[in-house]
């Protein structure tokens, strides 16, 4: 166990959140899940949450017993102050700046924010999100850094000492499917291989070797790849 035993996991239903909530039942004694609803050009992935909920209780007596609320929250705000392809009907592309249209300014610290105070309200110590370093589309708000400025300043903001937890931080995608078998070992690798999604397109049409996806999008590619690498078919 960790020194702090309780902890409010950030999960959307993908990959990276799934095997997140995974290491967090291995570590925690109470565990509770926060999904965010912010007019997702595809909910999919909120669809497939409480499948995986279910899956990973039947997993693990232990996880079940471990496993508390589910908190869904509304932020439909964020389409309403901003303008980007993961909440309205436009072609992902690349910005000038370096960017995908995909990237909602500022959404993984409100994401924090938001759990950082359902967490104070719960009494749970520890926030786990799935931002990572290695593989990031460029995001600025998954950056080490950001995760720990904003950790020193939601603790000074709330008087707390919370923790921000990132166990996917200097993981590639291979690196977190490695994680995923040596937490549960292949049946958890199946349950994250066809229970989650990830796809930017929200095809979940057919199953390829690696999940449900268009297999085009940046996401599909990316997680196509990692995939490939874990089961050696690829350098
Ligand atoms: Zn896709």
């Amino acid at each position: 166990m960790l020194p702090t035993d309780s902890a409010l996991v950030l999960f959307s239903g993908g990959q990276d959140s799934t095997t997140c909530l995974a290491w967090a039942l291995k570590n925690y004694a109470r565990v509770e899940t926060i999904g965010f609803d912010y007019g997702q050009r595809h909910a999919v992935e909120l669809t497939v949450r409480p499948q995986l909920l279910q899956g990973l209780r039947a997993h693990s007596a232990a996880w079940d017993a471990k496993l508390g609320e589910d908190h869904m929250i509304d932020l439909s705000l964020i389409s309403a102050i901003s303008q980007t392809a993961m909440t309205h009907d436009i072609a992902i592309e690349t910005q000038a700046n370096g960017l995908p249209n995909t990237f909602v300014p500022g959404r993984n610290l409100l994401f924090m924010t938001v759990a950082a105070t359902v967490a104070y309200r719960r009494g749970l110590t520890v926030l786990v999100g799935g931002m990572c370093e290695t593989d990031f589309s460029g995001y600025p708000d998954c950056r080490d850094d950001t995760m720990k400025a904003l950790q020193v300043a939601l603790n000074l903001g709330m008087d707390t000492r919370i923790k921000l937890e990132t166990p996917l931080m200097w993981r590639d995608k291979k690196q977190t499917w490695e994680l995923a078998e040596e937490l549960g070992g292949q049946p958890l690798v199946d349950l994250i291989r066809e229970g989650t999604h990830t796809c930017y397109l929200g095809e979940r049409g057919a199953l390829h070797d690696w999940g449900y996806g268009c297999g085009t999008c940046p996401a599909c590619a990316l997680r196509a790849r990692g995939y490939r690498q874990f089961v050696g078919a690829e350098a």
